[in-house]
């Protein structure tokens, strides 16, 4: 079993079946413990369902939010509740697991996920950089002797790296991503309009009129929140363009960065990929117009990759048949 552990989403993919699990990486809690609701069932979608509407007493909280891990214990209840879904409850028959971490994470943190997943029944685990199963994932050719780019846009973080033969040669972790620019919408709404929204409404609005650069249709959008002045609620009506100028920042975070880890590039991998280009995968990813401001940024050909949601846990499970070819990074993933 291949698992994408996400800022955002929790994918599980077992060879022959595909994803067989997508759920939020969401974790009710009552306030101040790590007591997971209904006896360690208040994971996933259950969860997400309270976030944002929890009464006193219980908080829903996302373990993994900036991409390090805030809480040992409800990470591994939520690693645990994962694995056991998707192997069917069964807990006799361990299977061997690949897990993808955020490149941003600590070795003790590595070595928590990886204890985790052997106290939730893998018989064997491996730990991946999640850049590596991106790549994987996207169909790029990463163990040839040639450079591929890969830009993994999530919810707390955005991953840029550079690869060949197999291995990461440059890499760097943004903590901008999808949950900053459903902020940076959340700060346009108060400055504009006095006007409170939430994250959920917030990241609506990035998903249905979003963009990075002009595409063209310039839809608009009835957003519902609460008056900051009166304390009421109220609606208005705003336009792709103002959530296009409220993006910038994000967006041009994101373009720095990949300008940024291209400057530390050997010129040899940078001349490949003049050819080769960038591929963006993530839920960000998805973001209209976004590869064609970083091919304005950069000058590099851009592309989309396939199912970009996907592409970590569909990478984790090609891993997993491949675990002699990759064995000497996932293994000293372990070391580190
Ligand atoms: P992670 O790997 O960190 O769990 P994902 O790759 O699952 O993150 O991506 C989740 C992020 O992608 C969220 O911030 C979500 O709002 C964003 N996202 C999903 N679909 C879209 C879309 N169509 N346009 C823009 N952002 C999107
Ligand atoms: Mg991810």
């Amino acid at each position: 079993m291949g698992i994408d552990l996400g800022t955002c989403n929790t994918l599980v993919s077992v060879r022959g079946q595909g994803i067989v699990l997508n759920e939020p990486s969401v974790v009710a809690v009552r306030k101040g413990t790590n007591q997971v609701l209904y006896n360690g069932q208040a994971v996933g979608w259950v969860a997400k369902d309270m976030l944002g509407k929890t009464p006193g007493a219980i908080t829903a909280i996302r373990p993994l939010k900036d991409g390090v891990i805030s809480d040992f214990e409800i990470t591994e209840a939520m690693l645990t509740y994962f694995i056991r879904k998707a192997n069917g409850n069964r807990r006799l028959i361990a299977p061997r697991v690949v897990v993808s971490v955020p490149s941003g994470i600590t070795a003790v943190e590595k070595r928590a996920v990886f204890d985790s997943a052997g106290r939730a029944g893998a018989r064997r685990t491996f730990l991946c950089e999640e850049p590596l199963a991106a790549a994987i994932g996207a169909g790029l050719p990463v163990t040839e002797p040639t450079a591929s780019m890969v830009v993994d846009i999530g919810g707390g973080t955005s991953e840029v790296a550079i690869l060949s033969l197999g291995d990461i040669a440059v890499c760097e972790s943004l903590r901008v991503a999808g949950d900053y620019m459903d902020n940076a919408i959340i700060n346009h709404m108060k400055r504009t309009y006095n006007l409170m929204i939430g994250e959920q409404t917030a990241e609506r609005i990035k998903v249905d009129i979003g963009s990075a650069a002009p595409i063209g249709e310039e839809r608009t959008m009835e957003v519902r929140g609460r008056d900051m002045i009166s304390g009421l609620p109220r609606k208005t009506v705003i336009t792709a363009e103002e959530i296009r100028e409220a993006l910038q920042d994000p967006v041009n975070q994101i373009t720095e960065c990949i300008a940024r880890t291209l400057e530390r590039t050997e010129p040899e991998l940078a001349a490949d990929l003049v050819e080769s280009g960038i591929v963006l995968c993530g839920g960000g990813a998805l973001l209209r117009g976004l590869s064609i401001a970083i091919q304005n940024a950069t000058g590099l050909p851009v592309r989309v990759a396939d199912d970009p949601l996907t592409c970590v846990a569909r990478g984790t499970c090609i891993l997993l048949d491949n675990i002699e070819l990759l064995k000497q990074s996932l293994e000293s993933d372990l070391d580190g």
